[in-house]
Parts: C-alpha cells; sequence; structure tokens
C-alpha cells in the first residue's frame, strides 16, 4: 500500500466509478488511494441499480481485463424493441453492429459489477479504506489539502497530488467545492424492480409506450426481468404493494398476457438531474454521478461515468509520470461533457415520448417511431448511439472519434499509439513512407502499420480513403490526423500534448 503522504490520486467514492479508476491508475503505476464512508456491502444485499453495461464500457473495461468476467456473469441481450402497447413499431438491433467484439448489451446488475470490479482492484494491489469519510476540501493550493474522518471519529489531514470525488450523486467533493447539479429539468419518479415475468416473447430488451406511460422490461439471468416505469410523483410514505403495481403496469401498457411474481428488490426513484458547472477545480475533478446525473431511462448513466473514469485515467496518469502536460487534463470536462449532455438529451427524449400529452401525440410518437425503424435509422443511427459506440470527442479532421476496436491490433494501453493507414488502396512508395515517419518521430511511440490489413468498412468510417498518419489516444479515440506526406505535423502535436 502507497503510504499517505506520497498519494498522487486520492479517490473518494469507490462506486463502480471509483473502483475503475482505481484499477486504472493502479495498473498505470500510479500512487492511488481509494476511500468510501459506507461499509462493504453485505453478500445478501440485493441492491441492483444499473442493470445495463453497453458495448463501449465493455470495450474499455477490457484495458483493466475485467471485460470477459463481467460478461461471464450477465446475459446478453441482442437487441432493443420499441412498441405501442403490443404493435412492434421498430427494432434497435446492437447484433448487427459492427467495428465492436460486443453486440449485445450486458445485462448484469450493478453489485455484480462492483464485485467483479473489487476483485480487480484487489489484485492490482489496492484496498478500499472503508468507514472514511471526506470532511473538508481546500482546492486553492498547488496541492489540495483535504480532511479526512474515521468511523471511530480520528480526523486526518492529506495533501494528495490529485483528489476525484467519485462520490455519487450527492457528492461531498462537489458541495464542498460550491458547486450544484444545474441543467436538466427532467423530474420523473421511477419504479425499478427485478422480477420474474412470465411469457415474454423474447431475450431482447422491450419498450412499451402506452397512454399511462411507458414500461422497460430487460431480461436479467435467473429466470428475472428488470422492470422498469414511470409513475405520477408520490409522497414519501407507505410501501407500495410492489407485485401488484407491477402486475398493473405490464397489463395497462403492454397489452400482453404478461405475469409479474414477486419481486426480489424494487424501489421507487426520483433522481435530481444535472451537471456541475465545471468538473475540474485545480487540482480537484468530479467524475460519475458527482460530476453529472441523467434520468434512468435508456440505462445509461454508470456508462458514461465508466467513460469519465477512463477519459481521465490516462491523462491524470501520463502527468503523474511526466509524460503528458498538464494542460491536458482540462480536455476531461470539454470532452465529458459534450458526451453527457448529449446522452442527456437522448434520454429526456426518451422520457417525452412516455408521456405524450394528448392521442394526437401519441399517434405521432408512434409514426415516427415506425418510420425511423422501416427506414433503418434506428440500426443506423440509435443502436450505436445506445451502445456509446458513437461518442466523438470532436476535433480538427477526424480526431475525437472513436477508432472500432475489433479492426484493429492491440493499441499501446498507456501511451499514444501511431496508425500507419493506407486509405483505399496502398500508395506507391509505403516502406520509405514508413521509415520517414519513424524517422521523425523518433522511437519515442509503437508505430502500427495498418498497409498489409484489409481495410473494413468500420476504419474506412473512421480513417477515410486517404493514406493518413493516425495518433490514436489510450482509450482509443482519434487524437490527431496528417496526410501521410506530412509526419512533422504528427510531429508538432505530440510536441504540444507531451511533456
Ligand atoms: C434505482 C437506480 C437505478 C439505476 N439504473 C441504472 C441503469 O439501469 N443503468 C445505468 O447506467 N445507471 C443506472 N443508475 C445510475 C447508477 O446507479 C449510477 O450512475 C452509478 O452508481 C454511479 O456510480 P458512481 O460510482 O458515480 O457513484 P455511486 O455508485 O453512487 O458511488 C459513490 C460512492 O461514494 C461514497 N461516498 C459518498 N460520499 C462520500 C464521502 N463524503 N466520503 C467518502 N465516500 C463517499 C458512497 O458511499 C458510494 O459508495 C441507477 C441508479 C439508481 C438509483
Amino acid at each position: 500500500m502507497t503510504p499517505h503522504s506520497e498519494t498522487d490520486v486520492l479517490i473518494v467514492g469507490a462506486g463502480p466509478v471509483g473502483m475503475v479508476l482505481a484499477c486504472e491508475l493502479l495498473q498505470q503505476g500510479v500512487r492511488t488511494r481509494i476511500i468510501d464512508r459506507g461499509e462493504p456491502a453485505a453478500p445478501d444485499d440485493p441492491h441492483s441499480r444499473a442493470i445495463l453495461v453497453l458495448p463501449r464500457t465493455l470495450e474499455l473495461l477490457g484495458r483493466i481485463g475485467v471485460s470477459e468476467g463481467l460478461v461471464a456473469r450477465g446475459r446478453q441481450v441482442p437487441a432493443i424493441r420499441y412498441y405501442s402497447r403490443d404493435r412492434l413499431l421498430g427494432t434497435a438491433h446492437i447484433d448487427r453492429l459492427d467495428g465492436t467484439p460486443f453486440r449485445f448489451v450486458l445485462s448484469l446488475p450493478q453489485r455484480e459489477t462492483e464485485h467483479v470490479l473489487h476483485g480487480r482492484l484487489l489484485e492490482l494491489g489496492g484496498t478500499i479504506e472503508h468507514g472514511v469519510a471526506l470532511e473538508a476540501l481546500d482546492a486553492d493550493g498547488t496541492r489540495p489539502r483535504v480532511r479526512l474522518r474515521h468511523a471511530d471519529g480520528a480526523a486526518e489531514t492529506v495533501t494528495p497530488g490529485w483528489v476525484v470525488g467519485a462520490d455519487g450523486a450527492a457528492s461531498t467533493t462537489r458541495k464542498l467545492l460550491g458547486l450544484r447539479l444545474e441543467g436538466d429539468a427532467t423530474d420523473v419518479t421511477y419504479v425499478i424492480a427485478d422480477v420474474p415475468v412470465s411469457e415474454l416473447p423474447s431475450t431482447d430488451a422491450h419498450y412499451h409506450y402506452s397512454r399511462a406511460g411507458l414500461v422497460a422490461i430487460v431480461p436479467m439471468r435467473n429466470d428475472l426481468c428488470r422492470v422498469a416505469g414511470n409513475l405520477p410523483h408520490r409522497s414519501a410514505g407507505s410501501e407500495p404493494a410492489w407485485r401488484e403495481l407491477i402486475q398493473q403496469m405490464l397489463d395497462q401498457r403492454t397489452g400482453l398476457q404478461l405475469t409479474a411474481g414477486e419481486p426480489t428488490y424494487a424501489r421507487l426513484v426520483r433522481p435530481r438531474c444535472g451537471a456541475a458547472p465545471r468538473f475540474r477545480s485545480g487540482r480537484v475533478l468530479l467524475a460519475g454521478d458527482a460530476a453529472h446525473v441523467i434520468t434512468p431511462a435508456g440505462g445509461q448513466g454508470m456508462n458514461l461515468g465508466i467513460q469519465d473514469a477512463v477519459n481521465l485515467a490516462w491523462k491524470l496518469a501520463g502527468v503523474v509520470r511526466g509524460e503528458l502536460d498538464e494542460s491536458v487534463i482540462d480536455s476531461y470536462d470539454r470532452e465529458r461533457r459534450a458526451a453527457v449532455q448529449r446522452m442527456a438529451r437522448t434520454t429526456a427524449r426518451i422520457v417525452g415520448l412516455a408521456r405524450p400529452r394528448n392521442a394526437l401525440r401519441a399517434a405521432v410518437r408512434d409514426t415516427v417511431v415506425m418510420a425511423a425503424g422501416r427506414t433503418g435509422l434506428l440500426h443506423r443511427a440509435l443502436a450505436p448511439h445506445l451502445s456509446q459506440l458513437d461518442v466523438d470527442y470532436g476535433g480538427a479532421r477526424r480526431a475525437g472519434r472513436r477508432a472500432p476496436a475489433a479492426d484493429l491490433p492491440a493499441l499501446d494501453r498507456d501511451r499514444y499509439t501511431v496508425v500507419l493507414w493506407p486509405g483505399r488502396q496502398v500508395p506507391a512508395g509505403w516502406p520509405a513512407k514508413r521509415a520517414e515517419t519513424q524517422r521523425r518521430l523518433g522511437g519515442r511511440l509503437r508505430i502500427v502499420d495498418l498497409g498489409a490489413l484489409a481495410p473494413s468498412a468500420p476504419l474506412r468510417r473512421c480513417f477515410g480513403h486517404r493514406a493518413r498518419i493516425v495518433v490514436l489516444r489510450p482509450d482509443g479515440h482519434v487524437g490527431h490526423v496528417s496526410p501521410i506526406s506530412r509526419p512533422q505535423e504528427v510531429a508538432a502535436f505530440l510536441r504540444a500534448v507531451m511533456s
């Protein structure tokens, strides 16, 4: 374990986001401490929360070696079907996506995802310090000054190099920075339950829209389904009769003969949505629900947070190792905020469609969704979007795009990789061009020559038809692109970002 005086990064909160960040940093040799004010979950704790692990999240979790373990535990859901009551409007086929090894969404309760992450954290030499809470924070100095409170009442003051608040929707870190969640007015109460459902017609996820609202049904392992639906707001108080409530939703909203059993887990949630106005204050950063909360419709929240952790990890590790300029950390806020805002708009739309103001609007919704299904829009646009495979961090030329993981050889996990892309056809003088790039870049980075690779459609979509030099970031997004004839531009890009 790292002596506390030498902590490079203190992570506050050991939910899925804090644990992914800790695994990433430990694996990259960063001296990391992770605390959580709660005690470890009891083995019979039925908490379930986020049920979907999306294809892009599985790709990224491959970096810390846990995706196969997660897939082995969960259930693969090949498609998402949209219904108006019992009439099929269209299907988003995740199983027909290209450029990813994960052509399904994984249905797995959050507690099991956390169990796998915790196991990996221990393997990497980390320990979660339970019963230790962040209590006070001064972000103004060159190193943050932090006061922690231990379960036995003892106080401890530490000055780590960086602090990351991954302490959830009610984040103490965010509050101590004087920040609030802002800008998303979505205010919906949901019932969320894991429940046996008999007679479900397929292994796909089902979204049924009706005049009474939306009900989503996602198959899980062990003959359970996640059933979720919007409800009128309720005053706090007595618990509903869960089985009856769910049966009523299934009857009213699906029009199918489905029978609900007794739930193993059920709760009402009314999340306060929004994003912090900034994700960075000096050397204190916010990630996951601490930085942003979106409505749970669509099952995207935890996945966004895990992508935050990976986006931040390679940048922080590069800065701590002295390889990257500290300015690279600024891109974290810009990139992740844009991705979160885009997904928040989608989930707000899903919620809006669930609550049409009158029958005419419901009919328009059904027609639009059906047209999107018939024209292939659900497949071309919605399936990659809901899988978070279309995250694009924006930038000049093709920078910011996600490179298709399944079509590329392994990249350098912790550093930039330079890719030589021949385009539609390998151009004349290719070996000389490769040699020139190698000479210019001076052997600091791995260079991968795709000249011998059959150019797949996903690679062509990402890199284009012309011969190019592409710098790929450790998270698999394009960092920079130059024409093959201009390796000096790549060298200039690397000089600017590397210290
Ligand atoms: C009912 C429900 C259903 C959901 N369904 C989905 C879904 O289907 N798909 C999806 O993607 N997302 C879903 N979500 C959202 C998902 O659960 C969250 O996005 C996810 O848990 C966020 O992870 P996190 O690590 O950021 O925060 P959390 O999981 O909240 O973890 C934060 C941790 O920080 C600790 N902590 C808090 N304060 C302090 C402090 N002062 N000091 C030290 N430690 C502290 C807490 O003890 C906790 O362990 C759902 C959420 C709920 C509530």
